[in-house]
């Protein structure tokens, strides 16, 4: 796949997951855009409308759920595919990240195939065909 057009929007406040996101997207053809915090990171999306947006979820100012409604609710920005990045997983944290209307979510530490399965599949997709979020088809059926 040629992703030398493509752009992926960063959001994240660690240095080490950064520079590993930046790695691994670089090695794949991928052009990256970097922000350390939500504002700038929404800033920077608004500005740039990137093909989609790696979204940590702990960030030092706003959460990344807090960003992703604020990209949701904007009608030029919502169709961006968001791939949620978190840590942990607290109680009702799932529900908060469909609500917020992640398309995908990434467990760390970060599952480099699995990461770029994520990507490749969500750049590929037309933005008014995503599919569910892996967080609903996760779910046990009852
Ligand atoms: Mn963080």
């Amino acid at each position: 796949m040629n992703n030398s057009n493509k752009v992926v929007l960063v959001i994240e406040d660690t240095e080490s997951n950064m520079k590993l996101f930046q790695h691994v997207l670089r090695l794949h053809g991928y052009n990256i855009l970097h922000a350390k915090d939500g504002i700038q990171g929404w800033e920077l999306a608004r500005e740039h409308r990137p093909d989609l947006i790696l979204m940590d979820i702990q960030l030092p100012d706003i959460s990344g759920l807090a960003v992703t409604k604020l990209l949701k609710d904007d009608e030029d920005l919502k169709s961006i595919p968001i791939i949620a990045v978190t840590a942990f997983a607290l109680e009702g944290d799932e529900e908060k990240m469909l609500n917020g209307g992640c398309d995908a979510y990434v467990p760390k530490p970060i599952s480099i195939p699995r990461f770029l399965q994520t990507l490749e599949r969500l750049v590929a997709e037309q933005p008014s065909n995503l599919p569910e979020c892996e967080l609903k088809t996760a779910q046990p059926v009852k």
